[in-house]
């Protein structure tokens, strides 16, 4: 990255100053990981900022998929989304499971409901949608569905960080919720995510997993793996915390700006607030209609390159078109016509804490 370079996201770092008293801590403590005692007040700290009762740290948010599938016993059939990022469908791939890809509906970008029905089989077991740009899913349908075919529903919410419809944090919903704390997020620990369910046994059972399976020193009670959190990063992450509200009101005014200023832009589309969601703003996505706007996205996109701003096509390509996916039935482009049309379209313009008024001006000006 020069210096010239508008890129698509920065992280959210807490102040170096107050980081290092942290440091001293753990360097006294002599304590680096295992469910130390910074790990432990995260946990608590996040309960409480995201409204949940139950949560279980990991080093990304790629391990609380692939735990969570496990920790449910998840075989056969899953039911997911096309317009996420691979490790959703990864982490099916990691547990033996197929993935069946149902289409999204055009307004949230989430896998559509109505398509959920048709795609269920003897071997189905679970829904695995995703809260595509922090959007909630419809969540009640979904679960409505999931009741009466007895499936299970795990929620990718590596979006959806502080995200609550109606005051109720979205990560309630469903069996269970995982989130993503990587750098490029909203909320970061460096690395890490963690896992949302509903009751005491199961985090205890999640928190088993996460640590080879062990239930004491000599007790191994399941094949886990090791996904346990550090003390140094739960100590940034704490420190982060403090200033996610502050970071989410930036990303609030920089996201007015964007609506603002595109609005009269023929060809350009965007994200509206929903009613009663409180939104994270986690991304700025824009969908050019190249007939409209007389570019297709890949030459704005370029274009933007060569001005030096960095935008992302996020997502696109679709996961079902990767070599491991492209050969399922439920893959083929005719499946999936509003996913290909949006991955086709679209570009997440730059979008985060510190973004400066004057770079979305510049932005914008040449959209
Ligand atoms: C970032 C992300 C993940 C993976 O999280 P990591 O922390 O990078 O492992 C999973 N799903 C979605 C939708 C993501 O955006």
């Amino acid at each position: 990255m020069n210096s010239k370079q508008i890129t698509v996201t920065l992280p959210l770092f807490p102040d170096l100053q107050d980081f290092i008293p942290y440091l001293k801590d753990i360097w006294q403590k002599k304590w680096l990981t295992n469910n130390g005692y910074y790990h432990q007040k995260l946990e608590e700290a996040l309960c409480e900022y995201l409204g949940v009762k139950h949560i279980s740290l990991f080093t990304n948010g790629t391990l609380p998929l692939i735990t969570a599938l496990q920790a449910l016993r998840i075989t056969g059939e899953v039911i997911t989304t096309p317009f996420s990022f691979v490790a959703t469908t990864h982490s099916l791939w990691w547990n033996g499971i197929k993935p069946v890809f149902v289409d999204i509906e055009p307004v949230t970008f989430n896998m559509d409901p109505d398509k959920i029905e048709a795609a269920i089989t003897p071997k189905t077991t679970a829904i695995m949608p995703v809260h595509v740009y922090g959007n909630p899913c419809n969540t009640e349908r979904i679960q409505e569905i999931a009741d009466k075919y007895g499936l299970k529903v795990i929620y990718d919410a590596a979006h959806a960080f502080g995200v609550t419809v109606n005051g109720k944090s979205i990560l309630e919903a469903g069996d269970m919720s995982t989130l993503s704390f990587h750098a490029t997020k909203v909320y970061n620990t460096i690395e890490g995510g963690a896992l949302v369910c509903r009751d005491k046994q199961t985090k205890k059972r999640i928190d088993y997993l996460k640590n080879f399976g062990f239930a004491d020193e000599i007790t191994v009670i399941a094949p886990g793996i090791n996904g346990k959190m550090d003390e140094i990063r739960s100590a940034y992450g704490l420190l982060n915390l403090k200033q996610v509200d502050w970071a989410i009101e930036n990303r609030r005014q920089a996201a007015t700006q964007y609506r603002q200023a595109l609005k009269n832009v023929e060809g350009i589309s965007f994200m509206e607030d929903i009613q009663g969601v409180r939104h994270n703003y986690s991304y700025f996505p824009i969908f050019v209609d190249a007939e409209k706007y007389g570019m297709s996205r890949d030459e704005l996109y370029f274009k933007m390159k060569e001005n030096n701003i960095l935008g992302r096509r996020y997502f696109y390509p679709l996961i079902s078109t990767f070599p491991t996916y492209r050969g399922l039935e439920s893959a083929k482009q005719e499946n999936l016509p509003v996913a290909t049309k949006v991955a086709d379209r679209v570009i997440c313009l730059p979008m985060y804490a510190d973004l400066k008024k004057n770079n979305v001006e510049k932005i914008v000006k040449l959209v």
